[in-house]
């Protein structure tokens, strides 16, 4: 990957970044993310409709946006193709429940944001802002056209992005499905810039929703879906008491389309050595006053 020349490999986030994009290189069958050419920090992610649901049959895309804090930090994602479930374009916060609230656990990966994405697609927007409540047919509808989309930035066109269905899909759907349980997807809070240059909606949502004119504008989201977070499959760093799981937020910052991934541990390696000096200096003297006394 050229971007290893481009990237401090030393960060956490930068060598974690490319440890995922290694084992995420070969599409599967649910998913395939890789970061872009040029940018490490942004990704393009495919995931397969949930099967068995009216998303079956439909392959979507979008970004994923990386802090530069991450692993610490959750990605943020976003949909770019239609289909009936959430707006596009806009900015989500994946919130996968753990043990402690507001927590993103850095040992949850891309893969396991994905596989959430594909289960939390059936489930219910409650009406909360920047969720889309098509009926089943129009859902049906897009997932169809969904196979013919493709992407202005990075040229996935969708039919050809994932391997075909196999036996082997049913694990990663039921996955999927067990992680739905357990994850929210939050709006980002309106405070940032809105992304101008986003791939336009080829497809368009279905004409006779009213969602469909409005999606460019509801900057203000914050749709939330819960669910009692007690199904069995939690990643490993976190096993919680199924009666006490919370949902932590994904919050970070969209803001690093171009970072410097190098910034990201630069302040730890100034400040340490800063300190040591000036105590040193302090103690010689002190222990140069003492003596002379
Ligand atoms: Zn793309």
């Amino acid at each position: 990957m050229a971007n290893e020349q481009l990237y401090n490999t030393k960060c956490a986030g930068v060598k974690r970044l490319m440890k995922e994009a290694a084992e995420l290189h070969e599409p599967t069958e649910m998913y395939y993310a890789q970061p872009l050419e040029d940018n490490l920090f942004e990704w393009h992610f495919t995931v397969r409709g949930t099967i068995n649901t009216e998303f079956e049959g439909g392959i979507y895309h979008g970004r994923i946006v990386f802090p530069p804090e991450y692993p610490m930090k959750p990605p943020n994602m976003m949909f770019l193709t239609p289909n009936g479930r959430f707006e596009l374009h806009k900015k989500i916060c994946l919130s996968i429940s753990g043990y402690h609230p507001e927590t993103w656990l850095p040992s949850w990966s891309i893969r396991t944001a994905l596989l959430a994405l594909i289960g939390f697609l059936p489930t219910q927007g409650g009406g909360a802002l920047g969720s889309l409540e098509y009926p089943k047919p129009e859902r049906q509808k897009l997932a169809k056209a969904s196979l013919a989309w493709k992407c202005r930035e990075c040229g996935c066109v969708m039919k050809d992005t994932l391997k075909p269905l196999t036996e082997e899909s049913e694990k990663d759907s039921q996955e999927a499905s067990a992680l739905a349980e357990k994850v929210q997807f939050k709006a980002k809070e309106p405070t940032e810039s809105k992304p101008s240059t986003e791939t336009e909606n080829e497809n368009g949502p279905v004409a006779g929703d009213s969602n469909s004119s409005n999606v460019e504008n509801s900057e203000n989201q914050n749709f939330a879906e819960t669910s009692p977070g007690n199904s069995s499959e939690t990643p490993s760093a976190s096993n919680p008491a199924p009666a006490q799981i919370q949902t932590p937020r994904f919050s970070s910052n969209f803001t690093n389309r171009h970072h410097r991934p190098s910034d990201c541990d630069f302040s730890l390696f100034i400040t340490i050595p800063l300190f040591v000096v000036i105590f040193a200096i302090v103690a010689l003297l002190l222990a140069r006053r003492f003596l002379l006394l």
